[in-house]
């Protein structure tokens, strides 16, 4: 078998918001990457995994035509080509397999500040701006909507000021553009954030063990991110009080203490936020010795 069959490629944006978050999140899996002359590459020195730098709207093609068996990329991106797949007569090839909980967006519907907005039916007969004419046109059909769709490949937001769109629909993450162009939010078409997809093709037995366990990390990886791991002494009496102040965390470990016979220390792995005031909450039921460590890695 050659060689290049049991390395997996996953595609990734070369040039953009979902770039450092996918690299990272990667490189926390364990992978080590050096980034080939032309840019178009990134090699797995460690791993059989090389990434291959794209743009974000070819990642689902090259997911489903089985050139890449896996994609990190935008659900809207993802919603969007799949109906553009379904309505050339061709099947989307690909499957999402994990959500990654960065590049968190929606796509939005917006107007133009003291425009009145009274539900879809204001949208009748209007020119809606949008690089996301699939998605737009969903939304459309189910508003029972007629309107006119104005496609625009990037800078959607100036369409109203340039008198060719009555309304703009563009994807909004803290609405800081639309004010800056004098638009308001009216509807929200997608909630968003980067996904990883997988190729539908048939992959070896090797091939799929390594992507499982790629995913197993990434999940560690993800499960760690908010959690703490938390150590503190307690009175055997307040135990069941202290247990049920610790955020997140399900069977926290008792041990004895030497000499002390009516105290035990608990540690605990809390996979919520862990505030100051959880910490004053705990010291009040009597918790002393406090302390809160970062979880780097996790395996379940
Ligand atoms: P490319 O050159 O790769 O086509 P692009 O201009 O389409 O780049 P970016 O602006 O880098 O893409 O956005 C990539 C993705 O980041 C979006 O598809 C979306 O999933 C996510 N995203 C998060 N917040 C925002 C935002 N405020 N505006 C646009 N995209 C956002
Ligand atoms: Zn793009």
């Amino acid at each position: 078998m050659d060689s290049s069959e049991q390395r997996i490629r996953i595609a990734v944006q070369n040039s953009g918001r979902l770039t450092d978050h996918s690299r990272d999140l990667l490189e926390r899996c364990g992978l080590k990457l050096t980034q080939s002359k032309n840019q178009l590459f990134c090699y797995g020195e460690n791993m059989p995994i090389d990434l291959l730098l794209v743009r974000d709207d070819d990642i689902p093609g090259l997911v489903s035509d089985d050139v890449c068996d896996l994609g990190i990329v935008g659900l809207n991106v993802v919603e969007e080509k799949r109906l553009a797949f379904e309505n050339d007569g061709r099947k989307a090839l690909f499957k999402q397999v994990c959500e990654l909980d960065f590049g968190h967006c929606r796509l939005s519907l917006a107007a133009p500040e003291g425009e009145e907005f009274h539900g879809p039916e204001s949208l009748v007969n209007k020119r809606i701006a949008t690089s996301y004419v699939e998605l737009l046109k969903k939304y459309l059909k189910k508003k029972n909507v007629a309107a006119e769709i104005v496609y625009f490949s990037g800078a959607v937001e100036i369409a109203p000021q340039l008198g060719i769109a009555d309304y703009i629909c563009d994807l909004v993450s803290t609405g800081s553009t639309l004010t800056a162009n004098g638009l308001a939010e009216v509807d929200v078409l997608l909630e968003s954030e980067a996904v990883i997809i997988q190729t539908k093709a048939p992959l070896n037995v090797a091939k799929q063990a390594l992507i499982d366990r790629i995913l197993q990390r990434l999940d560690g990886v993800l499960q760690v991110r908010e959690s703490k791991y938390i150590m503190l002494h307690a009175p055997r009496a307040a135990l069941a009080e202290i247990r049920a102040l610790l955020p997140g965390s399900e069977a926290p470990t008792v041990i004895p203490l030497e000499g002390v016979p009516d105290k035990v220390a608990i540690h605990a792995v809390c996979t919520e936020t862990v505030f100051w005031e959880t910490l004053e909450n705990l010291k009040a039921a009597g918790a002393s010795s406090l302390l809160v460590l970062p979880v780097e890695k996790m395996l379940a």
